[in-house]
């Protein structure tokens, strides 16, 4: 017999169906046992009369408990009328138990499954991540998610990009946080950093000639924790070639506008308005902010809007160790070391006159009072990098040794471009109405960086660190 899914039961009225999920409640009353069967379609009311499941004094229904898998044959039935719950779209039938089998019984549960779970220690959330992904909440942010990413995926393939995997381990990319590390068993005393963001990956594949590339992306950065977010993030990373600026955000809008809306999303305007980061500062007096209405917020729109025209350079925040160490010279980019400068201002960016000035074709995008994209213009001449990077103190030497690879490709017929990455978790979390990213992450890191389910960082074994060539000895340092 094959499995019917819950949400088809209600087509099925009179018939046999199987069914399998998890006993989401479970209800005696007298001889008459009332289970609610979940799956990932739905849940429906199931009842058995108990003494047909009595055989040699045991009785599998009665061993269920909440949670547990299970398995029924059962008839479809009307609900008399009294008895439709008309919020349920199941809520019209019961299903009449013939058979029943106990797949796997649960145990206590540690955490409660039924509702929105935000009242639960966060700590216990993420140790039973797998039984906290069970509530309705979780799982219609999960499955949003990927709607998402298939959404954004079919528009961009749509306009001709092509999906390029970049490598994980990789080189120091620099995004303004520090980088992970790898040490590396074949190269004693070397270790390989994790990417920050695919940025140099996906600028070279404009070298190569792909023309539009786009990837989802985790990103890694080793930067404070704030209580919604983790060390990795994933981006919608994309770039394309031969264009200006006005045509990046003109693909990326009409992407993100057709996505969002095929997956739910409300937007306030089908053409995002476009504030220069001086007219936001002006009347926001900030580079993101909320457009909506208070009637719009509690609908739950979404307010998209673009901020472009950025400042290139920033005076050094000692206070952060990843500017203090790319600044310095006490300048550091404000977004990205390979972004362009505005043309106007490119004598400036490379005479490295007016740096205060200099303004950069940057275009971030702002929604309901997040930044959920940042993207340029790009150099794609070696002698803007290199402008850029003594700007910020590089000497000739550090220049080569940290970017000489980028300087090459750079003089060997890279053509103009530019791109955007868009933050996947902030998008979906927006969409779901939810204020926290760890609500659309399968797995997210505890707010002290600890990993979900499993407790990681973990120490490594003697052997571990013998292989790598690595002796353990901490030396104390003080973190800014
Ligand atoms: N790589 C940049 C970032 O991760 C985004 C971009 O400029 O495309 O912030």
């Amino acid at each position: 017999m094959e499995r019917t899914l819950v949400e088809n039961t209600v087509e099925l009225l009179g018939e046999k169906v199987l069914l399998q999920g998890w006993a989401q409640n479970i209800r005696t009353m007298g001889k008459i046992a009332f289970i609610e069967l979940r799956d990932r379609s739905g849940d429906v009311q199931c009842v058995a009369y108990m003494p047909d499941f009595e055989t040699n004094g045991t009785n599998e229904i009665k061993e269920t408990t909440m949670e547990s898998a299970i398995e029924i044959i059962g008839e479809v039935k009307q609900r008399p009328e009294k008895q439709i719950n008309k919020d349920k779209k199941t809520g019209g039938v019961e299903i009449e138990i013939k058979e029943f089998r106990l797949l796997n019984k649960s145990e206590g549960l540690p955490i409660p499954v039924a509702g929105d779970g935000y009242d639960i220690n966060e700590n216990a959330r993420l140790k039973y991540r797998y039984l906290d992904l069970r509530r309705e909440r979780l799982q219609k942010n999960l499955r949003s998610r990927s709607k998402l990413i298939d959404a954004l995926r079919q528009e961009l393939f749509q306009k001709d990009f092509v999906e390029v995997e970049t490598p994980l381990l990789t080189y120091s990319t620099k995004e303004g946080a520090r980088d992970f590390v790898v040490p590396s068993r074949m190269n004693p005393g070397n270790f390989y950093a994790l990417p920050q963001s695919p940025q140099q990956y996906k600028q070279l594949l404009m070298t190569a000639g792909i023309e539009r590339y786009f990837q989802v992306a985790k990103c890694i950065r080793d930067e404070n924790l704030r209580a919604d977010r983790g060390f990795e993030f994933t981006q919608l990373d994309l770039e394309m070639s031969f264009v200006d600026r006005e045509m990046v955000m003109n693909t990326v809008e009409e992407a993100v506008k057709n996505s969002m809306k095929k997956v739910g999303g409300v937007l306030k305007d089908e053409k995002f308005p476009v504030f220069t980061y001086k007219e936001a500062q002006e009347k926001f007096g900030a580079d993101k902010f909320d457009l909506r209405t208070e009637e719009e917020k509690e609908k739950g729109i979404l307010a998209f809007a673009w901020v472009v025209d950025f400042p290139f350079f920033k005076r050094v925040d000692k206070e952060d160790a990843a500017e203090v160490e790319d600044g310095k010279s006490g300048w550091t980019f404000t977004h990205n070391p390979f972004s362009a400068s505005k043309e106007e201002f490119l004598d400036d960016h490379l005479n490295r006159k007016n740096i205060e000035n200099i303004l950069t074709p940057q275009h971030d995008l702002v929604c309901n009072g997040y930044e959920v994209g940042g993207g340029g213009i790009r150099a794609h001449t070696a002698e803007m990098v290199e402008a850029t990077y003594k700007i910020m103190g590089y000497s000739e030497e550090e220049i080569k040794e940290s970017i000489g690879h980028m300087l090459k490709a750079f003089r060997l017929g890279t053509p103009p471009h530019g791109g955007i990455a868009l933050g996947i978790d902030r998008l979906v979390m927006l969409l779901n109405n939810e204020s926290s990213l760890k609500e659309t992450i399968a797995f997210p890191m505890t707010y002290n960086g600890h990993t979900a389910v499993m407790d990681g960082p973990s120490e490594l074994s003697e052997k571990q660190l013998k292989e790598l060539h690595l002796k353990k000895k901490f030396i104390e340092i003080s973190y800014t």
